[in-house]
């Protein structure tokens, strides 16, 4: 069975253990329940979301947050999120991902084991 309220539940326990009890309102449930599994919004409570970024001068508002091997980072609107070889997660800036990567065209290129 899929009854949607049994999910919504699972997934807020998912998050508690996840991330700790947390005791938000119903808005900000929603608005957690309605975002990324990898990527979250940034949010600070004592930083106004209208606040520029440092390092590319959107509002933080536009920001997201991500759980590293390194602790919480945040990730900046265009920023691409890379997986390691062991599920590792991490932002990486435009400019390098590019200088580091190159496209491939057919997918069996990825990897050398066939
Ligand atoms: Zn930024």
């Amino acid at each position: 069975m899929s009854d949607p309220l049994q999910k919504v539940m699972e997934e807020r326990c998912r998050q508690d253990e996840k991330w700790g009890v947390q005791n938000h309102g119903d808005m900000v449930w929603a608005t957690i329940l309605g975002e990324g599994q990898v990527v979250r919004y940034y949010r600070h409570p004592k930083m106004d979301g209208q606040h520029s970024c440092e390092k590319c001068g959107n509002i933080m508002h536009l920001h997201g947050w991500i759980e590293t091997l390194e602790g919480g980072h945040i990730v900046c609107p265009g920023d691409w999120i890379i997986t390691g070889v062991e599920g590792e997660r991490y932002p990486c800036k435009p400019g390098i991902f590019e200088q580091t990567y190159e496209p491939v065209s057919d997918r069996s290129a990825q990897s050398g084991n066939s």
